[in-house]
């Protein structure tokens, strides 16, 4: 597929051919102000980035982590991600956790393969998802470079329920939380104290990105982790830490170096923010869980 059919003419209408359906949308933002791509439901044909993706060959590593009681998790993880992320390309699974007994065992399509690797446990569920950026950062330089292009870092306590594809990958990309999108800057839960190094002034920050879903080439994934993890260090040494752990981290490295593709909230949704008229297809969703009870040991 070298081509959409439908689509000849930059400028809608003039060379009266039938518009692409989607493609220009005017009720949302579908490029960031540098110029990246907002990923959005219609905005793309899939069919024209799968044959791109499969001409190279792509291998994408998923990224997951399931410590303590959070193993409960994976099975419909995987499962959802068996039927709708990927499908047909080169995809690794590595799982980290600390419970490698539950670990159940699934059955992948051809070409899919999942890993499991033993981590160590932090008492505080705050430390067991900021240090996914250090455990992240090793394994790009250990293992990842060598086996995969491409790097998705997911929460587990996730579903898939639609789509997710080859459309979401760029060098660096992130993902639009689903409950700021409507909302001003001043409104994000960016972390404000300038002793932070998640600090973002009030009157800076681009998006609120959430910090259960971003990706890209491993180089650059390095990058991100390596900077957040440091960021971290730098901050428990002053015995700070930032407000919403790594997100907060996560969120300062991208305003400083911003993601090359933004994915609109159709790619990470929660149902706690009820529906959108934005968002017809929620393609990644969080899982309602008792954080009291999940959390405890
Ligand atoms: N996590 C884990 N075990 C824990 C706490 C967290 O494996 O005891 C991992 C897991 O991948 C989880 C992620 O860290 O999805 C982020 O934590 P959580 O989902 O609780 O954060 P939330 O999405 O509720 O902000
Ligand atoms: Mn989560």
């Amino acid at each position: 597929i070298l081509s959409e059919p439908n689509h000849t003419c930059l400028v809608g209408g003039l060379c009266g051919e039938k518009k692409m359906a989607g493609v220009v949308r005017t009720d949302v933002m579908m490029v960031t102000p540098w110029l990246a791509p907002i990923v959005w439901n219609g905005a793309f044909n899939i069919d024209i980035l799968n044959a791109q993706f499969h001409k190279r060959d792509v291998r994408i590593g998923l990224t997951l982590f399931a410590l303590k009681k959070y193993t409960v998790f994976l099975k419909n993880f995987i499962e959802t991600a068996e039927k709708y992320f990927m499908v047909g390309h080169k995809v690794h699974y590595y799982v980290f956790t600390d419970r490698p007994q539950d670990i159940p065992s699934l059955s992948l399509a051809e070409g899919r393969t999942l890993n499991v690797t033993e981590v160590t446990s932090y008492k505080r569920w705050q430390d067991v998802t900021m240090r996914r950026m250090q455990i992240i950062s090793e394994n790009c330089l250990q293992r990842f470079i060598y086996e995969v292009d491409y790097l998705v870092c997911a929460d587990v306590d996730m579903i898939f329920s639609d789509h997710v594809g080859v459309e979401i990958l760029s060098d660096v990309f992130a993902a639009i939380h689903p409950g700021f999108f409507q909302l001003p800057r001043q409104k994000f839960t960016h972390e404000r104290r300038p002793e932070s190094q998640g600090f973002i002034p009030k009157d800076e920050g681009d998006y609120y990105y959430t910090g259960c879903y971003f990706g890209g080439t491993v180089e650059e994934i390095y990058k991100v982790a390596n900077f957040c993890h440091n960021a971290m260090m730098a901050d428990k040494a002053k015995n700070i830490e930032a407000l919403w752990h790594d997100e907060s981290y996560l969120n300062r490295y991208f305003l400083y170096y911003k993601p090359t593709k933004v994915l609109s909230p159709e790619y990470v949704w929660n149902n706690y923010y009820g529906s959108s008229v934005y968002v017809p297809s929620k393609r990644f969703v969080h899982v309602e869980k008792d954080y009291v009870r999940i959390r405890s040991d």
